[in-house]
């Protein structure tokens, strides 16, 4: 099995910086021609805004050597033209940015819910909520504002400091020199900045997951909460998630304080230099006064971009951590090998088997089962004998460690969901009705079930309730709609059995916990969906054992006894025990 995805803060994996930036550059790639037209548009965009200062410049040499009202007319209205000009490139060029920002925005919110949605079973069960909600919310949220809103103008602001710095050389190549010193300050101070953010953004992230998931788990266990007088004990764990959530907020805070400063002198300093340098330059007759001012203009021009700059650095580095962390998903949600070879025959063979859940020691230990098609085999033991664990191995939700697990001789950890349902399905108690119609609650065992195959599944189970609905099989269940009574769920869910078909059946306290009434009637609807398939009961209690035809004794993750009940009891060994203390205890 792969190391778990899940690390030993009980946080849920960050890509990589590698992995971030590949992920970036392809959500740009999905959206590649708008991207391309944005960059475009703002280029002439910024272009245009050059035009204004240059063509001052002009006016003021024009005057200086006493030309004619005319040219300066001309020069005038070419300013109001660029001016215009600029303002249309611009807006189209922002509306062109917010498509932009949508269509990827929506990608990555897409992304994260399939990618949740891909989760391993065995993983799922797992995920800390409070991460997980964390990322729904606060990193989704911060991705898709950056997106939309931060990533266009910082583009612009680029592009225009940029361009700037182009056209202050094309002025003078001295005057561009000492914009280049003037600024160079920004320079390392953004690499300082650049190199400490990450992780402390990161870790601002790691934190507000954790204050989600203490705040999370006190509300949800509020009742035990109140019952073990447990107040202060959770208050305490909330205000150190607090103040290590405002620790984390000052670091990211306190690089702020350094880059900010810096950035703030910097755009006035390539001002004063080129104000000295043009001034002498100016005094010994190299340079004429149009082409200072036009370089002092472009220069003031820089407040803008800079200021953007300094203000988005901030927010897209918050969100390229939110993007790592959302990134990180995949890399437990990349499906784990598949195979396309077919099974042959029904057989399921356990050969060798040991498992330890993450970080855990084994609790299956060397497990070898040959399981014959059309066998019911009871599976006994005392509670944490190992049971519900090779349920699950049997079932695909957990992956054997060492040994193999395998259908008609495929590994059952390598066949797709789709695939293994035709084989192998898990019945617990454990089943979910999706707040969906009737129908939609039943397609998802075979979606190309007709309605006629879903009545006839409903009723194979003895769900006739469902004739009763007004609305029948378009009657909405769950959250909002028709709340099911525990039995007329559990009907759903053998319904779903009946529909997917599958060989096998391993059944995991798909009773017990049900009131007497209840279990009959699901027992009842059982025996009809058993009839003529593998089965694999897991009797935490012993009364269905005696009907098997082999029954498997599992004491401390090792199958001690294997054989019928009548063999078992004449062996007298540790089932003849289970047997004798059951029906000791037993009322019958
Ligand atoms: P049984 O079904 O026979 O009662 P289980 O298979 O549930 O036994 O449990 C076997 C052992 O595995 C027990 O020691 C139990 O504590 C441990 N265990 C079960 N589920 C988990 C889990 N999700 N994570 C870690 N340990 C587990």
């Amino acid at each position: 099995m792969a190391g778990d995805p899940i690390g030993p803060d009980g946080h849920l994996p960050v890509a990589t910086k590698r992995e971030t930036w590949r992920a970036g550059l392809s959500l740009i790639r999905t959206a590649r021609r708008t991207f391309a037209l944005m960059v475009l548009l703002n280029v002439l965009a910024t272009v245009a805004a050059l035009g204004g200062p240059w063509l001052f410049g002009k006016i003021v040499d024009a005057v200086a050597s006493g030309r004619g009202g005319e040219q300066i007319d001309r020069l005038a209205l070419l300013i109001v033209a660029c001016a215009l000009l600029q303002l249309v490139l611009t807006r189209w060029a922002r509306n062109v940015g917010a498509r932009f920002g949508e269509r990827t925005s929506a990608q990555v919110r897409d992304q994260f819910l399939g990618r949740v949605l891909r989760l391993p079973a065995a993983v799922a069960e797992r995920v800390p909520t409070g991460d997980i909600t964390s990322r729904a919310a606060t990193d989704v949220n911060s991705v898709a504002y950056t997106l939309r809103d931060a990533v266009p103008d910082a583009l612009i602001a680029v592009l225009q400091t940029l361009f700037i710095f182009v056209a202050v050389f094309a002025v003078d190549p001295l005057m561009g020199a000492c914009a280049v010193v003037g600024l160079s300050g920004i320079w390392f101070a953004g690499r300082w900045y650049l190199a400490r953010a990450r992780t402390a953004y990161l870790e601002a992230g790691a934190a507000a997951s954790t204050l989600t998931e203490v705040l999370t788990a006190t509300v949800s266990g509020g009742r035990t909460v109140e019952a073990f007088g447990l107040q202060e004990r959770r208050l305490r764990a909330s205000v150190e998630a607090i103040e290590h959530s405002r620790d984390t907020r000052l670091r990211t805070l306190a690089l702020r304080t350094v880059l900010f400063p810096v950035v703030d002198v910097s755009y006035v300093l390539p001002l004063v230099g080129v104000l000295l340098v043009g001034g002498a330059l100016y005094g010994n007759g190299q340079l004429t006064l149009g082409a200072i001012i036009a370089a002092v203009f472009y220069l003031r021009q820089l407040a803008g971009p800079l200021e953007v700059l300094e203000l988005l650095i901030d927010q897209i580095q918050s969100s390229s951590a939110s993007f790592a962390r959302l990134e990180g998903i995949e890399t437990m949600a990349r499906p784990a090998r598949t195979t396309s070879a077919e099974p042959v025959g029904d057989r399921i063979e356990v050969s060798g088997v040991s498992f330890a859940y993450p970080g855990g020691p084994d609790v299956l230990t060397d497990v070898s089962l040959a399981i014959q098609p059309g066998e019911h085999l009871a599976i006994v033991g005392v509670s944490g004998a190992g049971k519900s664990t090779l349920g699950r191995l049997l079932t695909g939700i957990e992956h054997p460690r060492t040994g193999s697990v395998t259908v008609g001789g495929v590994s059952v950890a390598e066949l797709p969901p789709e695939r293994l349902r035709e084989q192998i399905v898990l019945v617990t108690q454990d089943h979910h009705v999706f707040a969906d119609t009737v129908r939609d609650n039943l397609l998802i065992a075979r979606s190309t079930a007709t309605d006629e195959e879903l009545r006839a599944a409903l009723a194979a189970v003895g769900a006739s309730w469902i004739d009763d609905l007004p609305d029948g099989l378009d009657t909405v269940l769950g959250n909002g709609g028709l709340a099911l009574e525990t039995s007329h769920a559990q009907q759903i869910a053998l319904a779903r059995v009946v529909l997917a078909d599958p060989h096998t059946v391993v059944l995991d306290e798909a009773t017990s916990m049900l009131d007497p009434t209840t279990a009959r009637s699901v027992e009842r609807a059982l025996a009809v969906i058993l009839d003529g398939r593998t089965v694999l009961a897991i009797a935490h209690r012993m009364h269905t054992s005696h009907d098997a035809d082999r029954v498997a004794v599992m004491e401390a993750g090792r199958i001690i006894e294997l054989g019928s009940h009548q063999e078992l009891l004449e062996r007298d060994g540790a089932y003849a025990a289970l047997w004798r203390s059951w029906h000791g205890d037993s009322a019958d």
